[in-house]
């Protein structure tokens, strides 16, 4: 449960201590300048009808017990996350482009202004890379971070980048527009209440093993640290098939629709792994309501330092960007 309270905390003190003698957790938030106390679990009716009569009280909202700040109960508008100059939920769809990793300045540099061109809103490149085998390329880390910077200063599109530990929030934080937690962090609690505490908009993924309702619990540990800033991004899970590297639920679009105000995003680059897949899953993905989509780029697939099955080359992208602007239009959204 939610409790919206005005100025004051004295006229419910009383209530909140009856509840939180009963075991109920309180936990104060500050919500876009608001202050909300938000309870877990919903307490019993009777407590709630004194709580009702409080005179301070603004606002009761009964959420889902779990993900509550998440929940539409609480938020029924479909929230708008703001990247730098790009909005993640409005009408315009949000095409997020660029390398699965930034490899050096050309490479980046080059796959940047053909993103721009081809009228992606914001630009990925991965610099802390969450590879399978140590023996892989791990990403360029704090220079990769400063190309990103470059890069966003010569196209004008904000960036997201992966960050993998609390201890580098603030670094990533210093240079990216957005942090993404990837598949393979959806999980790690203490990394989201750090993305939680940066305020800075977050690229939530789903992960590989996560239930919806994992996922929205994930979220609400970046939002009860005070930050809405959060985006889900559908990526595909794990299932018995191995024709494709994931199985991409999109079905979890609409479900999630119906369970959260938070945009949704869908990656069908990393839910493929398959550059011949990546188009009519991306098509799909509209065609379902996402409010945007994660493609990967670049210019020579075949000699990328990873993900090299499923990245498109530029000239691919741009006609996919041809492509979607109709089935866009379908479902009353546009890409550009
Ligand atoms: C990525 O987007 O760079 C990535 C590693 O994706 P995921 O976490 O979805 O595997
Ligand atoms: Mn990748």
């Amino acid at each position: 449960m939610v409790i919206q309270k005005g100025a004051s905390l004295h006229g419910i003190a009383e209530v909140l201590d009856l509840l939180s003698k009963k075991g109920i957790e309180i936990k104060s938030v500050d919500w876009r300048g608001r202050t909300l106390l938000v309870t877990h679990p919903n307490p019993a009716s009777a407590d709630l009808a004194q709580l009702d009569q409080a005179t301070i009280v603004e606002r009761l909202v009964i959420s889902t017990p779990r993900a509550q700040l998440a929940s539409r109960e609480f938020q029924n508008e479909p929230s708008i996350v703001r990247v730098g100059t790009a909005d993640v939920g409005g009408q315009k769809l949000v095409i997020i482009a660029g390398p699965c990793s930034v490899e050096g300045r050309e490479q980046f540099l080059e796959v940047a202004r053909a993103a721009k061109q081809s009228g992606a809103s914001l630009l990925r490149g991965g610099v802390f890379k969450p590879r399978t085998s140590p023996y892989e390329f791990q990403g360029l880390g704090e220079e990769g971070l400063r190309l990103l910077a470059e890069a966003r200063e010569e196209t004008g599109l904000p960036v997201v980048t992966e960050v993998l530990e609390p201890e580098r929030v603030k670094l990533v934080a210093k240079y990216a527009d957005m942090l993404q937690i990837g598949a393979r962090n959806a999980q790690n609690f203490s990394l989201l209440t750090a993305v939680g505490r940066s305020r800075m908009p977050v690229l939530l993924k789903r992960g590989m093993m996560t239930t919806i309702d994992e996922w929205l619990q994930a979220a609400e540990y970046v939002l009860v640290e005070g930050n809405p800033n959060v985006v889900l991004c559908e990526r595909g899970i794990r299932t018995f098939d191995k024709v494709t590297r994931n199985t991409l639920d999109l079905a979890a679009v609409p479900v999630l629709r119906k369970l959260t105000h938070l945009p949704i995003l869908v990656d069908p680059s990393h839910a493929t792994g398959n550059r011949d897949l990546v188009g009519p899953m991306a098509k799909a993905a509209i065609a379902v309501g996402a409010d945007g989509l994660m493609i990967e780029t670049h210019q020579s697939p075949e000699t990328a330092l990873s993900d090299s099955q499923q990245q498109l080359n530029l000239s691919e992208f741009a006609d996919l960007m041809e492509e979607l602007e109709p089935v866009a239009k379908s479902v009353g959204r546009r890409i550009r």
